[in-house]
């Protein structure tokens, strides 16, 4: 027997318990402490002789996890909050525990298979073609990042086909609203962001992107138009439909970047939002966050995954007979190489539940902020910014400075009560909750929102 898998068998009864309980019970909210408290109660754990098991668990269970905050917690409401499914939480330990690598159909053919059939829903969710197709990704930023380097091999290959040189510098089109990730994206791509401006409801439409089009500096080529379909900060879907027109007239990619919310494309409620996203030449939606799903896992799908394919695939003599064979290798529509299957928690539970419970988690979390616009318009001390389109409700209260939101934020995690952040939106600050866990229930908000009185 090996050195690392003596006591193993009481190690893992062990860890395995405290997971099952961790999937079973409501979640602890906890925060943050500081390196020094950590210091103090963790010290050293890194050692030649080791900890052993019980030590390392005890570490972890009592000072490392409580020193961070619980997505899943019902009123853990800043950023995206991220609530898995029991199943797709649980599957995530059979991902863990089986070393099967989801980079390739020789290595991963089953995974590949039920991933592929996750990805075909998100697919003919947004009425994706039947070419439709991609891989799971880390995140919204890498399959962002995935999908515009995609894009700029498409535009590079068509002007060497016309005989035409590669453009002084290529950009891309986006608004402001844009998530940081596609600016993030332009800087690993050394390409620029033309700006397109968004209309007075803070939508980005076909005419402001084909203005951003037409006024692109000399010598620089538009490769790409972002647009977004769910807003990090306030939830706006982009007019997509009429961007999509934009698109085409210029003949650009239209990449959507539906990380947060195209997973509401599900409820009928508010699917005629996204009309025209069917057009897109690319899409990410993020399973991590309005999916339930844990991180991290982003969904990312080309309609002709032939460009991508040879945007992304690596060479190598040790890979070649591998990457070459006619089948649907994941690592060939992402920046990445060795992949961990992260799509089958996701899958499972779709598989588990069913979509319908997809669509009623999600109608659900619509109600929840529909009913919190209620209590916000009812309050005369709060003020609502915009109405809300998906699961974002933005707000002030009236006379507060960016000080009286951090105090008050940092007062309810104190105390245990929620996770909530304060927000710029134009240019002061503003309170925002985004509502996506199933668990989370008006009882919370008002909870919350009558310690604003
Ligand atoms: C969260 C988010 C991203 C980034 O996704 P990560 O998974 O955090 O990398 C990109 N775009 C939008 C619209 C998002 O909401």
């Amino acid at each position: 027997m090996h050195e690392f898998d003596q006591k193993g068998e009481e190690l893992i009864q062990s860890v395995f318990r405290y997971a099952l309980d961790r999937i079973r019970n409501e979640p602890p909210l906890d925060g943050p402490m500081s390196a020094t408290e950590l210091q103090s109660l963790v010290g050293e754990t890194v050692t030649p002789e080791g900890l052993g098991g019980p030590e390392a668990l005890r570490r972890y269970t009592e000072h490392l996890a409580p020193a961070c905050i619980s997505a899943d917690h019902p009123r853990y409401l800043a950023f995206v909050p991220g609530a898995p499914t029991k199943a797709a939480a649980v599957f995530d330990l059979i991902v863990g525990a089986s070393s099967l690598c989801g980079s390739t159909w020789l290595d991963g053919a089953g995974m590949v298979y039920a991933e592929n059939q996750a990805l075909r829903w998100i697919a003919d969710l947004a009425g994706m073609p039947e070419s439709a197709g991609g891989c799971f990704a880390t995140g919204g930023t890498m399959a962002n990042l995935s999908a515009l380097v995609a894009a700029r091999h498409g535009a590079d290959a068509k002007r060497t086909a016309a005989g035409l040189d590669r453009p002084a510098r290529w950009a891309m089109v986006a608004a402001e609203s844009a998530h940081s990730s596609v600016d993030s994206a332009a800087r690993v791509m050394d390409v620029d962001v033309l700006l397109a401006r968004v209309d007075g409801d803070r939508r980005l439409r076909g005419d402001a992107v084909a203005e951003a089009i037409a006024g692109r500096p000399e010598g620089t080529e538009v490769f790409a138009v972002v647009a977004t379909a769910g807003t990090t900060n306030l939830g706006i879907v982009d007019a997509l439909d009429g961007i999509a027109d934009a698109c085409a007239d210029a003949d650009i990619w239209l990449h959507v970047d539906g990380a947060y919310g195209g997973a509401a494309m599900v409820a009928p409620s508010v699917r005629h939002r996204f009309d025209g996203i069917e057009r897109c030449d690319s899409l990410v939606v993020d399973p991590h966050k309005w999916l339930f799903s844990p991180f991290d896992c982003a969904a990312l799908l080309y309609r002709n995954p032939e460009i991508a394919r040879a945007a992304h695939t690596q060479h190598a003599g040790y890979l070649d007979p591998i990457i070459d064979a006619d089948v649907w290798n994941p690592c060939d529509y992402a920046h990445v190489l060795t992949r961990r299957a992260r799509g089958m928690p996701f899958w499972f539970s779709l598989a588990v539940h069913g979509t319908d419970a997809y669509r009623d988690a999600i109608e659900g979390a619509l109600e929840v902020t529909r009913a919190t616009r209620e209590m916000v318009v009812a309050a005369d001390h709060l003020e609502l910014i915009v109405e809300p389109e998906l699961s974002v409700v933005a707000f002030r209260r009236v006379g507060w400075k960016l000080d009286d939101y951090q105090v008050w934020c940092d007062r309810l995690l104190a105390d245990g009560t929620a996770l909530l952040t304060p927000t710029t939106v134009d240019d002061g600050p503003a309170m925002r909750v985004c509502i996506i866990n199933p668990r989370t229930t008006v009882g919370d908000l008002e909870e919350i929102l009558a310690t604003l009185a």
